[in-house]
């Protein structure tokens, strides 16, 4: 099985790049972002819970993350492969992951890791607050999220370099060209 994380922080592109990964190899999408803002409108409980963490910037507890990722990997046929979007985002999710995939006799196969400098990330999630209305795209929001990034989820990167599974991945240019050099080092592993 041909499992993928795209890593990045907020508005590094990992949903476009998820979304040409996931046409070209044929990979089962899982966005937890995607899933947490459908619980929230539905008016879940997980959802109730979450908004209250995600309109501040913060971080989901990691255990009501876990669950609900397990669920869905649960209830999901495991074809080709897996993308992991926005999971995981702590060194606990991780090594969560990692156990739920030897359950399953599979693993991680690559992490790429989207680097943009931060003047660029800003930049960008404004403009998307202005056109989705994203509730935690707004400044202070932003910042927020960019600080809670560098202290909890950055120190995955090391976690998975030292596995021998990161491969980091300019994320400046056009969505075609980032592509590119995600889709070489896939065609790499897979042969
Ligand atoms: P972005 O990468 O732009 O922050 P996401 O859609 O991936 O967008 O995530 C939006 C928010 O959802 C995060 O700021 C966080 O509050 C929450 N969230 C998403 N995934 C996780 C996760 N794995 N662990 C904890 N919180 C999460």
């Amino acid at each position: 099985m041909l499992n993928i994380v795209i890593f990045g922080a907020p508005g590094s592109g990992k949903g476009t790049q998820s979304e040409l990964i996931i046409e070209k190899y044929g990979l089962h999408h899982i966005s937890t972002g995607e899933i947490l803002r459908d619980e929230i409108e539905k008016r879940t409980t997980l959802g109730l819970i979450a908004d209250e963490y995600i309109s501040q910037g913060q971080l989901v507890p990691d255990q009501l993350i876990i669950d609900m990722f397990a669920d869905i990997l649960d209830r999901t046929s495991n074809g080709k492969g897996y993308i992991f979007d926005g999971f995981p985002r702590t060194i606990s999710q991780a090594e969560a992951l990692d156990q739920m995939l030897r359950e399953r006799n599979t693993s991680v196969v690559a992490v790429f890791s989207l680097s943009v400098e931060e003047q660029e990330l800003i930049h960008r999630l404004l403009k998307r607050g202005e056109e989705s209305g994203r509730s935690d795209d707004n400044l202070e929001t932003i910042q927020n999220r960019l600080d809670v990034y560098r202290a909890q989820t950055e120190p995955l990167k090391e976690y998975y370099k030292k596995k021998g599974k990161l491969f980091k991945i300019k994320g400046i240019g056009s969505v075609e060209d980032i592509f590119e050099g995600i889709m070489d080092t896939i065609d790499r592993l897979i042969k």
